[in-house]
């Protein structure tokens, strides 16, 4: 192959993240040549190298080792339970070193070029890579995909050191346990990371503008989610705002207002500050101007239902564009955008993408939630059911929580489930699929579910719709 044969591709990707890697795969599968670019030193993106798997690895061996804590009531003798936080980081790392190479070994198998530099848009048809190891190559596309992701969003007045205000990243890495943490932003990421570092010995506090957790969950679920951390420690100051941040030898002094400035200023001194107010669309240094891709008002690449820009031939999916920011989103339109250009009919249903947050208990949902249904006019019924009448969360004592099922009134169609409890992010997949093949309330109330199994709640939720529930 001349040099020239060897940069020209169907599909060149910009970003290897969920997004990205995914619809490098999907496109290759198809018989597209597919190169797939990224400036980081491994692929996998945000997910793999700095969000989903690191964040899980830490919820993962931070749960661990605070049910070991406990492990006395099961009839288990411990000697007493130390941490050693620098093997525990080795283990996160070890764990997104084994996904980065398994992204690697799947580019690999399916002939995708994956290439390691920063790339720019130059024309509708080219893209200039620096090469992370010295060089650069110019690449002609068919197509060109932007899935370049997002980035934490700044915060006025809390500038992110990574040091002692840390965003995310900083927050995944910490050398020691802070005796206080103070999350900013009561969203997913901030309470999963303030998770963490809770059960690890930290006292946290959460200090968010709105006056709930977790805002766009059901809000009957958000309020017991509150409840639930507020039971495992965590504080929280909600309807304040942080006005200001003094970083001192001690650590930091944190000022907080009413978010309606009634009242006086606060202060709380902190060792560490989270900043978890959210992320913005990553579209810097892409050369979009130039080629003239439009953004939407808040930043995002604008695209139309089939992920196409302004511009023939240059596409977008994941993070960058509009839609929740969650890497299952991002490779669903990956798959879609593949197929798409391969002639076929690629499609996401936004409406059946679960949401999960990964704490303990575990916080999932999919559909609509009871504040949407009623803000669209559907009237629906509602049938919950409580863990604690669960028989295998008895027995396991993992008790906090619910299901609840929204079906519609008049024709029973599921159209929202909302659970939290354990293993609330598994039970979600079956309400997803029952979803994505219109079931009603009835269809899963009458399947058989497992006994003893945490998912006989969700058939019990299922039953309580129509005020049937057996264990309850
Ligand atoms: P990204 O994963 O952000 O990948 C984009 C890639 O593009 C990056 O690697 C970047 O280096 C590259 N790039 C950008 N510009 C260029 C350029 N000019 N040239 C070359 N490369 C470029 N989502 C979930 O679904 N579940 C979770 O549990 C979850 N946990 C999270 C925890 C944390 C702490 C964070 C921060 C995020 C979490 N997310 C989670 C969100 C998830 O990580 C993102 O939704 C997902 O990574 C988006 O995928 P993407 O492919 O759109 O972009």
């Amino acid at each position: 192959m001349s040099e020239e044969q060897a940069n020209e591709f169907d599909v060149v990707i910009i970003g290897a993240g969920p997004g990205g890697y995914v619809c490098a795969i999907r496109a290759a599968q198809l018989g597209m040549r597919v190169a797939c670019i990224d400036k980081r030193g491994a692929p996998g993106g945000t997910c793999l190298n700095i969000g989903c798997i690191p964040s899980k690895a830490l919820l993962h061996a931070s749960e661990v080792y605070s049910e070991l804590e406990h492990a006395g009531d099961m009839g288990i003798k411990l000697g007493s339970v130390k941490l050693d936080l620098n093997a525990m980081m080795t283990y996160k790392q070890e764990g997104i070193d084994g996904n980065t190479k398994g992204v690697e070994f799947l580019l690999k198998k399916n002939k995708v070029d994956e290439i390691r530099g920063a790339a720019t848009i130059t024309a509708a048809d080219t893209v200039d890579v620096e090469l992370l190891d010295g060089g650069k190559r110019q690449l002609k596309a068919k197509h060109i995909i932007i899935a370049t992701g997002s980035e934490v969003s700044p915060l006025p007045g809390l500038e992110v050191d990574e040091d002692m205000i840390v965003s995310s990243t900083g927050a995944l890495e910490l050398k020691k346990v802070p005796k206080h943490l103070l999350v900013v932003g009561a969203g997913v990421i901030g309470l999963e990371l303030g998770s963490v570092w809770k059960r690890l010995g930290a006292e946290v506090t959460v200090v968010e503008y709105l006056d709930r957790v977790t805002p766009g969950v059901d809000a009957e679920l958000a309020k017991q989610f509150e409840r639930v951390l507020k039971k495992q420690g965590l504080n929280f100051k909600l309807g304040f705002k942080v006005t200001g941040a003094d970083i001192q030898k001690s650590g930091v002094k944190v000022t907080i207002r009413k978010s309606d400035d009634s009242g006086k200023d606060e202060t709380i001194s902190c060792d560490r500050v989270l900043v978890a107010t959210g992320r913005r669309p990553h579209t810097q240094g892409l050369g979009l101007d130039a080629v003239g891709v439009k953004l939407d008002e808040r930043g995002r690449v604008h695209t139309d239902g089939h992920f196409a820009t302004n511009v023939k031939g240059i596409y977008a999916i994941g993070d960058v564009i509009a839609g929740p920011m969650l890497a299952h989103k991002a490779e669903e339109e990956g798959v879609a955008l593949a197929e798409l250009l391969a002639g076929k009919p690629g499609h996401v249903d936004y409406n059946l993408v679960p949401g999960v947050i990964y704490t303990a208990p575990e916080v999932a949902w999919v559909g609509k939630s009871e504040e949407e249904l009623k803000a669209d006019g559907v009237t629906y019924k509602v049938g919950k059911f409580p863990f604690m009448a669960n028989g295998r969360a008895k027995v396991n004592r993992v008790t906090d929580g619910f299901v609840k099922i929204l079906a519609d009134k008049e024709t029973d169609l599921v159209l929202g489930v909302h659970i939290i409890g354990p293993q609330a992010g598994e039970l979600i997949a079956e309400m997803a699929v029952a979803m994505e093949f219109s079931a009603s309330s009835e269809d899963i109330a009458r399947t058989c579910h497992a006994h003893p199994t945490l998912s006989e709640a969700v058939k019990e939720a299922a039953l309580a719709v129509e005020e049937r529930a057996l264990h309850m």
